[in-house]
Protein backbone atom coordinates (compact mmCIF):
# COMPACT_ATOMS: atom_id res chain seq x y z
CA UNK A 1 0.00 0.00 0.00
CA UNK A 2 2.66 2.44 -0.70
CA UNK A 3 1.77 5.81 -2.19
CA UNK A 4 4.40 7.43 -4.63
CA UNK A 5 3.80 10.84 -4.69
CA UNK A 6 6.13 12.64 -7.72
CA UNK A 7 5.50 16.44 -7.65
CA UNK A 8 6.57 19.74 -8.71
CA UNK A 9 7.07 18.83 -12.47
CA UNK A 10 7.45 21.98 -14.55
CA UNK A 11 4.42 20.39 -16.44
CA UNK A 12 2.14 16.84 -16.13
CA UNK A 13 0.70 16.20 -19.78
CA UNK A 14 -2.31 13.59 -18.80
CA UNK A 15 -3.11 12.54 -22.11
CA UNK A 16 -6.80 12.75 -20.64
CA UNK A 17 -9.74 13.87 -22.98
CA UNK A 18 -9.63 17.47 -22.12
CA UNK A 19 -5.26 16.82 -22.56
CA UNK A 20 -4.83 18.71 -19.69
CA UNK A 21 -1.40 19.65 -18.98
CA UNK A 22 -0.72 20.97 -15.71
CA UNK A 23 2.37 23.46 -14.68
CA UNK A 24 3.25 22.85 -11.39
CA UNK A 25 2.12 19.19 -11.38
CA UNK A 26 1.94 16.15 -9.12
CA UNK A 27 1.10 12.70 -10.07
CA UNK A 28 0.41 10.00 -6.78
CA UNK A 29 -0.17 6.19 -7.29
CA UNK A 30 -0.26 2.87 -5.41
CA UNK A 31 -0.23 -0.59 -5.73
CA UNK A 32 0.53 0.05 -9.67
CA UNK A 33 -2.69 2.54 -10.65
CA UNK A 34 -2.58 6.10 -10.86
CA UNK A 35 -4.30 7.34 -7.10
CA UNK A 36 -4.43 11.02 -8.16
CA UNK A 37 -3.29 13.72 -10.34
CA UNK A 38 -3.14 17.67 -10.43
CA UNK A 39 -1.08 20.46 -8.92
CA UNK A 40 1.92 19.96 -6.33
CA UNK A 41 -0.50 22.29 -4.00
CA UNK A 42 -3.62 20.13 -4.26
CA UNK A 43 -1.63 16.65 -3.89
CA UNK A 44 0.41 18.07 -0.71
CA UNK A 45 -2.12 16.80 1.72
CA UNK A 46 -1.51 13.63 0.87
CA UNK A 47 1.07 11.13 2.96
CA UNK A 48 3.53 9.73 0.81
CA UNK A 49 5.80 6.80 1.87
CA UNK A 50 7.76 8.01 -1.51
CA UNK A 51 8.34 11.56 -2.63
CA UNK A 52 10.08 11.92 -6.09
CA UNK A 53 11.02 15.56 -7.01
CA UNK A 54 10.61 16.28 -10.58
CA UNK A 55 11.54 19.69 -10.69
CA UNK A 56 12.48 20.76 -14.01
CA UNK A 57 10.90 17.99 -15.46
CA UNK A 58 8.35 17.18 -18.07
CA UNK A 59 5.74 13.97 -16.71
CA UNK A 60 4.00 12.17 -19.78
CA UNK A 61 2.60 8.86 -19.64
CA UNK A 62 5.07 6.17 -20.88
CA UNK A 63 5.66 5.54 -24.20
CA UNK A 64 3.80 3.03 -26.22
CA UNK A 65 5.82 1.21 -29.22
CA UNK A 66 3.20 -0.38 -31.49
CA UNK A 67 5.57 -2.64 -34.13
CA UNK A 68 8.88 -4.11 -33.09
CA UNK A 69 11.11 -6.97 -34.07
CA UNK A 70 13.50 -7.61 -31.38
CA UNK A 71 15.04 -9.83 -32.63
CA UNK A 72 16.82 -7.73 -35.17
CA UNK A 73 18.90 -5.26 -32.62
CA UNK A 74 21.43 -7.65 -33.32
CA UNK A 75 21.75 -7.04 -36.86
CA UNK A 76 21.95 -3.43 -36.78
CA UNK A 77 23.77 -1.48 -40.08
CA UNK A 78 23.29 -4.11 -42.71
CA UNK A 79 22.20 -3.45 -46.21
CA UNK A 80 22.26 -0.30 -45.73
CA UNK A 81 21.08 1.01 -49.03
CA UNK A 82 18.63 -2.08 -50.23
CA UNK A 83 15.04 -1.43 -50.62
CA UNK A 84 12.71 -3.86 -48.40
CA UNK A 85 12.46 -7.04 -50.22
CA UNK A 86 16.42 -6.76 -51.26
CA UNK A 87 17.17 -6.01 -47.42
CA UNK A 88 15.02 -9.10 -46.28
CA UNK A 89 16.98 -11.09 -48.74
CA UNK A 90 20.11 -9.92 -47.69
CA UNK A 91 19.13 -10.34 -43.98
CA UNK A 92 17.26 -13.78 -44.08
CA UNK A 93 20.36 -16.58 -43.94
CA UNK A 94 21.44 -14.61 -41.15
CA UNK A 95 18.68 -14.36 -38.72
CA UNK A 96 18.33 -18.44 -39.81
CA UNK A 97 21.55 -19.01 -37.43
CA UNK A 98 19.42 -17.54 -34.25
CA UNK A 99 19.35 -19.66 -31.64
CA UNK A 100 17.28 -19.38 -28.78
CA UNK A 101 19.97 -17.00 -26.38
CA UNK A 102 20.46 -15.02 -29.31
CA UNK A 103 16.71 -13.82 -29.37
CA UNK A 104 16.92 -13.88 -25.69
CA UNK A 105 19.68 -11.52 -26.01
CA UNK A 106 18.78 -9.26 -28.63
CA UNK A 107 15.04 -9.04 -27.05
CA UNK A 108 16.85 -7.75 -23.92
CA UNK A 109 18.64 -5.22 -25.50
CA UNK A 110 16.04 -3.88 -27.67
CA UNK A 111 13.79 -3.55 -24.45
CA UNK A 112 16.27 -1.87 -23.24
CA UNK A 113 16.98 1.12 -24.90
CA UNK A 114 13.32 1.11 -25.20
CA UNK A 115 12.98 1.30 -21.84
CA UNK A 116 15.53 3.34 -21.55
CA UNK A 117 14.17 6.45 -23.58
CA UNK A 118 10.77 6.09 -22.03
CA UNK A 119 8.63 3.35 -23.46
CA UNK A 120 6.56 1.30 -20.72
CA UNK A 121 5.18 -1.13 -23.18
CA UNK A 122 6.06 -2.74 -26.32
CA UNK A 123 5.18 -4.85 -28.72
CA UNK A 124 7.20 -7.32 -30.83
CA UNK A 125 6.60 -9.01 -33.99
CA UNK A 126 8.56 -12.39 -33.78
CA UNK A 127 8.30 -14.47 -37.33
CA UNK A 128 10.60 -16.97 -37.10
CA UNK A 129 11.50 -19.61 -35.54
CA UNK A 130 14.89 -21.62 -36.50
CA UNK A 131 17.17 -23.78 -34.02
CA UNK A 132 14.36 -23.77 -31.21
CA UNK A 133 13.06 -20.45 -30.71
CA UNK A 134 10.06 -20.05 -29.30
CA UNK A 135 7.99 -16.71 -27.99
CA UNK A 136 8.97 -17.79 -25.05
CA UNK A 137 12.18 -16.64 -25.18
CA UNK A 138 11.16 -13.04 -25.68
CA UNK A 139 8.70 -13.20 -22.81
CA UNK A 140 11.51 -14.38 -20.40
CA UNK A 141 13.36 -11.69 -21.57
CA UNK A 142 11.10 -9.25 -21.44
CA UNK A 143 10.64 -10.05 -17.43
CA UNK A 144 13.37 -9.17 -16.82
CA UNK A 145 13.41 -5.89 -18.15
CA UNK A 146 9.76 -5.13 -16.30
CA UNK A 147 7.93 -2.69 -19.38
CA UNK A 148 4.41 -4.26 -20.14
CA UNK A 149 5.02 -6.50 -23.39
CA UNK A 150 3.08 -7.36 -26.35
CA UNK A 151 4.54 -10.10 -28.42
CA UNK A 152 2.97 -11.61 -31.37
CA UNK A 153 3.36 -14.90 -32.50
CA UNK A 154 4.78 -14.06 -36.24
CA UNK A 155 4.82 -17.13 -39.06
CA UNK A 156 6.16 -17.31 -42.61
CA UNK A 157 4.83 -20.49 -44.47
CA UNK A 158 5.96 -19.21 -48.45
CA UNK A 159 9.24 -19.85 -49.15
CA UNK A 160 10.72 -19.08 -52.08
CA UNK A 161 9.89 -22.43 -54.18
CA UNK A 162 5.97 -21.48 -53.39
CA UNK A 163 6.83 -17.78 -55.07
CA UNK A 164 7.20 -16.31 -51.36
CA UNK A 165 10.12 -13.81 -50.17
CA UNK A 166 11.88 -16.22 -47.50
CA UNK A 167 14.09 -19.04 -47.95
CA UNK A 168 12.06 -22.26 -47.83
CA UNK A 169 14.57 -23.00 -44.44
CA UNK A 170 12.77 -20.06 -42.58
CA UNK A 171 9.05 -20.91 -43.45
CA UNK A 172 6.72 -22.77 -41.40
CA UNK A 173 4.10 -25.71 -41.26
CA UNK A 174 1.10 -23.93 -41.49
CA UNK A 175 -1.30 -26.26 -39.08
CA UNK A 176 1.95 -26.31 -36.82
CA UNK A 177 1.91 -22.49 -36.99
CA UNK A 178 -1.57 -22.28 -35.76
CA UNK A 179 -1.01 -24.96 -32.70
CA UNK A 180 2.20 -22.98 -31.28
CA UNK A 181 -0.11 -20.22 -31.33
CA UNK A 182 -2.44 -21.57 -29.36
CA UNK A 183 -0.38 -22.57 -27.17
CA UNK A 184 1.60 -19.70 -26.21
CA UNK A 185 -1.90 -17.58 -26.17
CA UNK A 186 -3.05 -20.10 -23.95
CA UNK A 187 -0.02 -20.09 -21.68
CA UNK A 188 1.14 -16.28 -21.40
CA UNK A 189 -1.70 -14.09 -22.54
CA UNK A 190 -3.20 -11.85 -19.87
CA UNK A 191 -6.81 -10.34 -20.74
CA UNK A 192 -7.00 -8.26 -17.49
CA UNK A 193 -6.38 -4.73 -16.19
CA UNK A 194 -2.79 -4.12 -15.24
CA UNK A 195 -1.31 -7.34 -17.64
CA UNK A 196 1.74 -7.22 -17.96
CA UNK A 197 2.31 -10.07 -21.31
CA UNK A 198 -0.54 -10.18 -23.71
CA UNK A 199 0.14 -11.82 -26.97
CA UNK A 200 -1.22 -11.78 -30.48
CA UNK A 201 -1.95 -13.27 -33.72
CA UNK A 202 1.00 -12.22 -36.36
CA UNK A 203 1.27 -13.71 -39.98
CA UNK A 204 4.20 -12.21 -41.08
CA UNK A 205 2.92 -10.25 -43.95
CA UNK A 206 0.92 -10.90 -47.33
CA UNK A 207 3.83 -11.98 -49.49
CA UNK A 208 5.68 -14.45 -46.69
CA UNK A 209 2.07 -16.22 -45.89
CA UNK A 210 -0.73 -17.73 -47.75
CA UNK A 211 -3.94 -16.77 -48.00
CA UNK A 212 -5.59 -19.62 -45.95
CA UNK A 213 -3.34 -18.97 -43.21
CA UNK A 214 -4.37 -15.11 -43.12
CA UNK A 215 -7.73 -15.82 -43.00
CA UNK A 216 -7.61 -18.98 -40.52
CA UNK A 217 -5.39 -16.66 -38.18
CA UNK A 218 -8.39 -14.02 -38.14
CA UNK A 219 -10.64 -17.00 -36.93
CA UNK A 220 -8.47 -18.18 -34.34
CA UNK A 221 -7.82 -14.63 -33.00
CA UNK A 222 -11.13 -13.80 -32.52
CA UNK A 223 -12.06 -17.14 -31.34
CA UNK A 224 -9.04 -16.56 -28.62
CA UNK A 225 -10.40 -13.00 -28.32
CA UNK A 226 -6.99 -11.28 -28.80
CA UNK A 227 -5.98 -8.88 -31.45
CA UNK A 228 -4.39 -9.30 -35.20
CA UNK A 229 -1.05 -7.73 -36.21
CA UNK A 230 0.77 -7.84 -39.77
CA UNK A 231 2.72 -5.42 -42.01
CA UNK A 232 0.75 -3.95 -44.92
CA UNK A 233 1.05 -1.94 -47.84
CA UNK A 234 4.65 -0.94 -47.12
CA UNK A 235 6.03 0.17 -50.16
CA UNK A 236 5.40 0.43 -54.04
CA UNK A 237 6.67 -3.17 -54.37
CA UNK A 238 3.99 -5.03 -51.66
CA UNK A 239 1.57 -2.99 -53.15
CA UNK A 240 2.27 -4.53 -57.01
CA UNK A 241 3.02 -8.06 -55.41
CA UNK A 242 -0.79 -7.53 -54.26
CA UNK A 243 -2.24 -6.66 -56.73
CA UNK A 244 -0.36 -8.81 -59.19
CA UNK A 245 -0.72 -12.17 -56.95
CA UNK A 246 -4.08 -11.34 -55.22
CA UNK A 247 -5.49 -9.04 -57.84
CA UNK A 248 -6.52 -6.80 -55.63
CA UNK A 249 -5.34 -3.82 -53.17
CA UNK A 250 -3.73 -4.48 -49.65
CA UNK A 251 -6.84 -3.03 -48.28
CA UNK A 252 -9.27 -4.84 -50.04
CA UNK A 253 -7.40 -8.12 -49.38
CA UNK A 254 -6.82 -7.54 -45.68
CA UNK A 255 -11.09 -6.79 -45.80
CA UNK A 256 -11.96 -10.10 -48.03
CA UNK A 257 -9.86 -12.01 -45.46
CA UNK A 258 -11.26 -10.26 -42.15
CA UNK A 259 -8.05 -8.45 -41.51
CA UNK A 260 -10.27 -4.96 -40.72
CA UNK A 261 -11.45 -4.20 -37.50
CA UNK A 262 -10.61 -2.75 -33.78
CA UNK A 263 -9.12 -6.00 -32.85
CA UNK A 264 -6.38 -5.60 -36.33
CA UNK A 265 -3.24 -2.87 -36.40
CA UNK A 266 -1.26 -3.01 -39.53
CA UNK A 267 2.44 -1.75 -39.67
CA UNK A 268 3.57 0.76 -42.07
CA UNK A 269 0.53 1.41 -44.43
CA UNK A 270 2.79 3.99 -46.16
CA UNK A 271 0.65 3.41 -49.61
CA UNK A 272 -2.99 3.29 -48.31
CA UNK A 273 -4.76 5.15 -50.74
CA UNK A 274 -7.76 6.81 -49.84
CA UNK A 275 -10.55 4.37 -50.08
CA UNK A 276 -8.61 2.54 -47.78
CA UNK A 277 -8.17 5.11 -45.07
CA UNK A 278 -11.81 5.73 -45.14
CA UNK A 279 -12.22 1.60 -44.62
CA UNK A 280 -9.49 1.56 -41.99
CA UNK A 281 -11.45 4.46 -40.17
CA UNK A 282 -14.69 2.85 -40.85
CA UNK A 283 -13.60 -0.11 -39.26
CA UNK A 284 -11.58 1.15 -36.29
CA UNK A 285 -8.60 -0.67 -38.09
CA UNK A 286 -5.27 0.48 -36.29
CA UNK A 287 -1.89 1.59 -38.29
CA UNK A 288 1.39 1.35 -36.60
CA UNK A 289 2.89 4.29 -37.86
CA UNK A 290 6.99 3.78 -38.43
CA UNK A 291 8.41 6.66 -39.93
CA UNK A 292 12.32 6.22 -39.58
CA UNK A 293 12.26 3.01 -40.94
CA UNK A 294 10.24 4.30 -44.04
CA UNK A 295 12.64 6.35 -44.74
CA UNK A 296 15.62 4.24 -44.03
CA UNK A 297 14.14 1.55 -46.68
CA UNK A 298 13.23 4.26 -48.43
CA UNK A 299 9.08 2.74 -48.78
CA UNK A 300 7.52 6.63 -48.51
CA UNK A 301 5.78 8.74 -46.40
CA UNK A 302 2.74 7.51 -44.74
CA UNK A 303 -0.31 9.26 -45.11
CA UNK A 304 -0.38 10.42 -41.24
CA UNK A 305 -1.63 13.41 -41.08
CA UNK A 306 -5.08 11.74 -43.63
CA UNK A 307 -5.09 8.79 -41.38
CA UNK A 308 -5.48 11.00 -38.06
CA UNK A 309 -7.90 13.46 -39.68
CA UNK A 310 -10.17 10.46 -40.59
CA UNK A 311 -10.15 8.73 -37.69
CA UNK A 312 -7.61 6.05 -37.91
CA UNK A 313 -6.55 4.82 -34.53
CA UNK A 314 -2.96 4.97 -34.89
CA UNK A 315 0.55 4.13 -32.91
CA UNK A 316 4.00 5.11 -33.37
CA UNK A 317 6.48 2.04 -33.79
CA UNK A 318 10.27 2.14 -34.29
CA UNK A 319 9.86 -1.17 -36.44
CA UNK A 320 13.26 -3.19 -36.24
CA UNK A 321 16.56 -2.31 -35.32
CA UNK A 322 17.32 -3.89 -38.99
CA UNK A 323 15.09 -1.30 -40.23
CA UNK A 324 15.66 1.91 -38.14
CA UNK A 325 18.84 1.12 -36.88
CA UNK A 326 17.31 3.03 -33.47
CA UNK A 327 14.87 2.24 -30.51
CA UNK A 328 14.61 5.67 -29.27
CA UNK A 329 9.91 6.41 -29.38
CA UNK A 330 10.54 10.03 -28.74
CA UNK A 331 12.54 10.62 -31.76
CA UNK A 332 10.23 8.42 -33.56
CA UNK A 333 7.40 10.87 -32.57
CA UNK A 334 9.99 14.05 -33.72
CA UNK A 335 10.33 12.51 -37.52
CA UNK A 336 6.69 11.70 -37.68
CA UNK A 337 6.04 15.41 -37.54
CA UNK A 338 8.90 16.18 -39.77
CA UNK A 339 8.32 14.15 -42.07
CA UNK A 340 4.21 15.41 -42.40
CA UNK A 341 5.52 19.08 -43.03
CA UNK A 342 8.14 17.96 -45.55
CA UNK A 343 5.19 17.37 -47.55
CA UNK A 344 2.15 18.89 -46.10
CA UNK A 345 3.58 22.59 -44.58
CA UNK A 346 4.66 24.10 -41.32
CA UNK A 347 1.09 23.29 -39.95
CA UNK A 348 0.59 20.01 -40.95
CA UNK A 349 1.18 18.28 -37.57
CA UNK A 350 1.59 19.28 -34.30
CA UNK A 351 4.39 17.75 -32.07
CA UNK A 352 1.64 17.04 -29.13
CA UNK A 353 -0.21 15.32 -31.10
CA UNK A 354 2.44 13.24 -31.99
CA UNK A 355 3.19 13.02 -28.59
CA UNK A 356 -0.35 11.64 -27.99
CA UNK A 357 0.05 9.02 -30.76
CA UNK A 358 2.79 8.35 -28.62
CA UNK A 359 0.91 7.66 -25.70
CA UNK A 360 -3.07 7.38 -25.70
CA UNK A 361 -3.22 6.97 -29.44
CA UNK A 362 -0.97 3.56 -29.31
CA UNK A 363 -2.68 2.38 -25.70
CA UNK A 364 -5.75 2.57 -27.08
CA UNK A 365 -4.99 0.94 -30.64
CA UNK A 366 -3.62 -1.77 -28.10
CA UNK A 367 -6.66 -2.13 -26.22
CA UNK A 368 -5.33 -0.87 -23.26
CA UNK A 369 -7.51 1.08 -22.47
CA UNK A 370 -6.09 1.09 -18.96
CA UNK A 371 -2.54 2.56 -19.86
CA UNK A 372 -1.86 5.59 -21.98
CA UNK A 373 -3.00 8.62 -20.02
CA UNK A 374 -2.32 9.85 -16.23
CA UNK A 375 -6.14 9.50 -14.85
CA UNK A 376 -6.80 8.02 -10.94
CA UNK A 377 -7.93 4.79 -11.84
CA UNK A 378 -5.55 4.20 -14.78
CA UNK A 379 -1.95 2.17 -14.41
CA UNK A 380 0.79 3.97 -13.00
CA UNK A 381 2.74 3.89 -16.07
CA UNK A 382 4.85 7.07 -16.05
CA UNK A 383 7.89 9.09 -18.16
CA UNK A 384 10.01 11.91 -15.74
CA UNK A 385 12.05 13.46 -18.38
CA UNK A 386 14.62 16.22 -17.50
CA UNK A 387 14.60 18.82 -19.38
CA UNK A 388 17.94 20.03 -18.45
CA UNK A 389 19.57 17.80 -20.34
CA UNK A 390 22.22 18.97 -23.01
CA UNK A 391 19.35 18.30 -25.70
CA UNK A 392 16.30 19.87 -24.35
CA UNK A 393 17.47 22.78 -22.24
CA UNK A 394 16.24 26.12 -23.62
CA UNK A 395 12.78 24.44 -24.54
CA UNK A 396 10.43 27.25 -23.81
CA UNK A 397 7.83 25.34 -24.82
CA UNK A 398 8.46 22.05 -22.65
CA UNK A 399 5.84 20.25 -24.39
CA UNK A 400 6.21 20.27 -28.00
CA UNK A 401 10.28 20.52 -26.95
CA UNK A 402 9.74 17.10 -25.78
CA UNK A 403 9.26 16.41 -28.86
CA UNK A 404 11.42 18.64 -30.84
CA UNK A 405 14.22 18.65 -28.86
CA UNK A 406 14.09 14.99 -26.75
CA UNK A 407 16.26 14.44 -24.07
CA UNK A 408 18.55 11.25 -25.03
CA UNK A 409 17.03 9.14 -22.41
CA UNK A 410 14.29 9.58 -19.44
CA UNK A 411 15.27 10.46 -16.06
CA UNK A 412 12.53 7.62 -14.30
CA UNK A 413 10.23 5.14 -15.70
CA UNK A 414 7.34 3.62 -13.64
CA UNK A 415 5.42 0.69 -15.26
CA UNK A 416 2.90 -0.75 -12.69
CA UNK A 417 4.17 1.66 -10.43
CA UNK A 418 7.43 -0.05 -10.19
CA UNK A 419 10.99 1.57 -11.04
CA UNK A 420 12.02 0.15 -14.41
CA UNK A 421 14.44 3.38 -14.76
CA UNK A 422 15.37 5.47 -11.76
CA UNK A 423 18.32 7.99 -12.38
CA UNK A 424 19.01 7.15 -16.27
CA UNK A 425 20.10 3.66 -15.52
CA UNK A 426 17.81 -0.11 -15.34
CA UNK A 427 16.79 -0.65 -12.17
CA UNK A 428 15.61 -4.46 -12.72
CA UNK A 429 18.48 -5.76 -15.25
CA UNK A 430 22.05 -4.68 -15.12
CA UNK A 431 22.87 -2.97 -18.37
CA UNK A 432 26.51 -4.15 -18.71
CA UNK A 433 25.35 -8.20 -18.56
CA UNK A 434 22.45 -6.90 -21.33
CA UNK A 435 25.64 -5.50 -23.45
CA UNK A 436 27.64 -8.63 -22.84
CA UNK A 437 25.06 -11.19 -23.84
CA UNK A 438 24.36 -9.09 -26.86
CA UNK A 439 28.31 -9.07 -27.56
CA UNK A 440 27.96 -12.86 -26.93
CA UNK A 441 25.38 -13.76 -29.63
CA UNK A 442 27.08 -11.04 -32.25
CA UNK A 443 30.16 -12.75 -32.17
CA UNK A 444 28.91 -16.01 -32.82
CA UNK A 445 26.83 -14.92 -35.55
CA UNK A 446 29.33 -13.51 -37.18
CA UNK A 447 31.57 -16.33 -36.88
CA UNK A 448 29.15 -18.62 -38.60
CA UNK A 449 29.20 -16.40 -41.63
ZN1 LIG B 1 8.15 -4.62 -39.33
Amino acid sequence: MTLTLVTNADVVVTMDDARREIAGGAVAFRDGVIAAVGTAGELAALVADDVIDAAGCVVTPGLVNTHHHLYQSLTRGLAVNASLFGWLKTLYPIWARYTPEDVFAATQLGLAELALSGCSLSTDHLYLFPNGVTLDDTIHAAAGIGIRFYPTRGSMSVGESAGGLPPDTLVEDEAAILADTIRVIDRFHDAGPGAMVRVGVAPCSPFSVSRELMRDAALLARDKGVMLHTHLAEDADDVAFSLERFGCRPGQYAEELGWVGRDVWHAHCVQLDASEIDLFARTGTGVAHCPCSNCRLGSGIAPLRAMFAAGVPLGIGVDGSASNDSGHLLNEARQAVLLQRAVGGAGAFDPRDALWIATRGGAEMLGRHDCGSLEPGKRADLAIWDMAALSSAGAWDRVAGLVLSPPGGVRDLFVEGRGVVRDGDLVQTKRGEIVAAADRSLARLKEAI
